[in-house]
């Protein structure tokens, strides 16, 4: 997925698309990358302004189009795709900022020359230059580092530092007749870029007069957040580019006699490339949307894009060069142009541990909000829903549980009268809503993944007896899949069912199950035909956990629980009416419960999300002086994870609010989830030190949340597996 989600954001995206391939072809760009370097434009540049594509998000009144952060990171992304060449980026960045922070004088003055086309680039820092007060102005001299497109530019925002740490920031014109004796005073020396289809350049001041008319009203913390969220859009188009060329290269270069795609190390890895990419590109949308809200909520998700998007690219840059492999460190394979493009993205973005370390400051005071738009959805269900969980507000738990099941808001999805056919967007409704009623939604747990089944291949006896019971809490369920033989090879399951009167008798051992002691009843697969292929001779059964034959015993697990347990059945009898579907449909039924296991949507939706930041020792309690820096730098990596994994799941949602199907891809929630919550506890373990030695101290459960890890990372299908999903059904590799 791109960054665009709206049809008007993908027509806009395909538009640009489309644009970069006609007037920038890479060979083009390689042959004028000397020119480029030197800050030279190229034709390119003149047909990107007669498309206006410079200018969508410029004001109307100065000539712009007048369009939000989020088409303009549109943009960016689909240039950085195509390689376009030139000041793009800085232009783009040095308008926004002059649109939103100069006076109307000086906005007047130079938005609709941006528009018209003239060349602009900001810094992003303002160290190196140092401003001393002058009158109502200041005198500014010192040396910039690189700035991005300084060369080409004619306006330049830069900023200086004026001695009270503070920052300065303001414009300069280069046009010499506009300059009032600046010219002199100002140097601009281009320097090797690294990205060498742009320049950049250092930027010279000896004692350059700056009027307060030339003053921008902002602050430098702005500045760089600015620059995080279009650098992040950027960052995506590069990422996209090296998953998809890997990813195509991966389908048609053969060693062994076989494409490289079928060996699991490659799948793998374009899979983990395929979900790091998703993750760069939600990250950029959440930066650009937020610029809608309030500045804590796009400090917020700016400074996690930093963190995240172009450093993460620079990654994406070499593992798609040793994907590659030799072919792909020549200098003719255009793979390294990108991954210059992501080192110097990242680069000119400044140190990342700073980034890490005002985000998990930032984290620690703002929540991020995402604002969903449901204005049909809403109208009258919204009302309603409100009305009734207030009413179940008050009830015992018990009679809570049997109030929203008979409203069908136990699961509101599933179809009347178990539900109420909520769409995904009344989902949300719904989910937002018990939130606002402090209520938490109803879980059936192993009934979450169970009642789909049923719902979509029982028998309307089946339906009425369990879909029910189940949500008013009066059933319990555990799922008797796995076996000793069988795990991951779930179709190897060896457990039998054999005709007999009246039913199926079953024999065999299942390992594993979760709570089957509490359970009352059991979704099971047997064997109902040794001699058809795997997959084909299984069924789905509905087993009372009453009957005779049934022997539980408990494991214990590593983390000193008992929630597993092993499950012996020995000549159970199951009646026929509890078969579901026919004999031999189970490996199809049995995906229906898995695919139910992977998604739930809107699940966890109005909760508050857990924080890295939640984790910090607190000063003075927790640690004898400040939180180091290290750990509040591992902190706010964390965090950025946490943010960009939360942007990934509400682009989900949204694609399904706007009818896109739940597909594989909620393999890619799940892994990064792993990853996440596998590299959180991790780093927790760490900064509590001592503490965390004993169980109920200062550090709480954070050894035992630790050891608790193993079910997020093998329950409903290990991290391999999910891998080998993405890589199968995602990206189409080899089975
Ligand atoms: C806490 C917990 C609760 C569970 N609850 C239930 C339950 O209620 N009901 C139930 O039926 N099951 C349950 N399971 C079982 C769970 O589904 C299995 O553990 C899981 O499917 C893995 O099977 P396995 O344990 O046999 O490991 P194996 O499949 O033997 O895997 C061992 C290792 O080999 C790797 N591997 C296997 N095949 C491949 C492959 N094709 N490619 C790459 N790597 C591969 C795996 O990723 C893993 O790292 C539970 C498991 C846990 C940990």
């Amino acid at each position: 997925m791109t960054i665009a989600l709206t049809t008007d954001q993908r027509e806009l995206a395909a538009a640009v698309a489309g644009f970069t391939a006609r007037h920038a072809a890479i060979a083009t760009t390689r042959a004028a990358l000397d020119q480029l370097g030197a800050g030279r434009l190229q034709p390119s540049w003149q047909a990107l302004v007669e498309q206006r594509l410079h200018a969508i998000h410029l004001p109307e009144s100065a000539g712009g189009d007048g369009a939000g952060l989020t088409e303009l990171a549109v943009v960016l992304e689909q240039a950085a795709f195509g390689l376009f060449p030139g000041p793009l980026l800085p232009t783009v960045l040095a308008g926004q900022l002059i649109a939103e922070h100069a006076s109307s004088p000086l906005a007047g003055r130079l938005l609709p020359d941006l528009a018209a086309g003239v060349t602009a680039a900001s810094a992003v820092t303002a160290a190196g230059l140092r401003a001393d007060p002058d009158g109502d102005g200041w005198r500014v001299s010192g040396q910039t580092p690189p700035v991005l497109g300084a060369a080409s530019a004619r306006i330049l925002v830069l900023g200086a530092e004026t001695g009270d740490g503070e920052t300065v920031w303001f414009t300069l014109d280069r046009d010499p007749v506009l300059d009032g004796g600046r010219h002199d005073k100002l140097e601009i020396v281009a320097a090797e870029s690294v990205d060498l289809t742009r320049d950049v350049a250092l930027v010279r001041l000896d004692d350059v007069p700056v009027s307060p008319e030339q003053v921008l009203a902002v602050e430098e913390d702005r500045v760089r957040d600015l620059a995080a969220a279009l650098f992040a859009a950027e960052a995506a188009g590069v990422a996209r580019w090296c998953q998809q060329t890997g990813l195509a290269y991966a389908t048609v270069r053969e060693q062994f006699g076989v494409p490289i795609g079928s060996f699991q190390a490659i799948k793998h890895k374009c899979a983990r490339l395929f979900a790091r990419t998703e993750l760069i590109t939600a990250a950029a949308w959440d930066a650009a949307v937020a610029h809608g809200q309030d500045g804590g909520q796009f400090a917020l998700s700016a400074a996690a894009a930093a963190v995240i998007a172009a450093p993460a690219a620079v990654d994406l840059g070499l593992e798609t060069v040793t994907l590659l492999g030799g072919i792909g460190y020549t200098w003719e394979h255009d793979v390294h142009l990108y991954w210059r493009r992501a080192i110097s993205l990242a680069a000119l973005l400044g140190p990342r541990g700073g980034w890490q370390r005002r985000l998990a400051g930032l984290s620690a005071a703002i929540e991020r909000r995402h604002e969903l738009r449901l204005d049909d959805e809403s109208e009258q269900l919204r009302p309603w829903a409100a009305r009734t969980l207030a009413e179940a507000a008050p009830l015992p738990t018990a009679s809570q549980r049997r109030f929203l099941a008979e409203r069908g808001l136990a699961a509101p999805h599933y179809p009347r009268p178990h539900g109420i056919g909520a769409s995904p967007a009344a989902q949300v409704v719904i989910a937002q809503e018990f939130a606002r009623a402090g209520l938490a939604q109803p879980s059936t747990t192993v009934g979450d993944w169970a009642l789909p089944t049923i719902l979509a291949h029982g028998t309307d006896e089946q339906r009425e007896a369990f879909v029910g019971p189940t949500l008013r809490g009066e059933i319990h369920w555990c799922q008797l899949f796995s076996e000793p033989e069988a795990g991951s090879d779930l179709a190897s399951l060896r457990t039998r069912a054999v005709k007999a009167a009246g039913g199926w008798l079953l024999d065999g051992q299942k390992v594993w199950t979760s709570q089957a002691r509490q359970a009352d009843w059991a979704i099971c697969l047997a064997r109902t035909d040794p001699e058809a292929p795997k997959h084909k001779g299984i069924s789905y059964f509905l087993v009372d956990m009453r009957s005779p034959g049934v022997e539980v015993r408990p494991l214990r697990e590593a983390n000193g629980s008992y929630l597993f347990n092993e499950v012996f059945l020995t000549d159970v009898l199951v009646p026929d009416d509890r078969l579901v579907g026919r004999p031999g449909d189970g490996w199809r039924l049995a995906r229906t419960t898995l695919g139910n296991e992977r998604v739930t949507i809107a699940g966890g939706l109005g909760r508050r999300q857990e924080m890295p930041a939640d984790y910090l020792p607190v000063p003075g309690a927790d640690c004898p002086g400040e939180v180091p820096a290290e750990v509040l730098a591992e902190c706010g990596a964390l965090t950025a994870d946490a943010l960009a994994f939360a942007a990934l799941r509400q682009r989900l949602l949204l694609r399904q609010i706007a009818g896109a199907e739940p597909s594989a891809e909620a393999s890619v929630l799940k892994v990064v989830d792993a990853w996440n919550t596998t590299r959180l506890r991790r780093a927790v373990l760490g900064w509590r030190g001592a503490d965390t030695a004993a169980f109920g101290g200062p550090a709480g459960d954070a050894a035992q949340r630790y050891l608790s890890l193993p079910p997020t990372l093998l329950g409903g299908g290990t991290l391999e597996i999910q891998l080998n999903v993405i890589a199968e059904r995602v990206l189409g590799l080899p089975r």
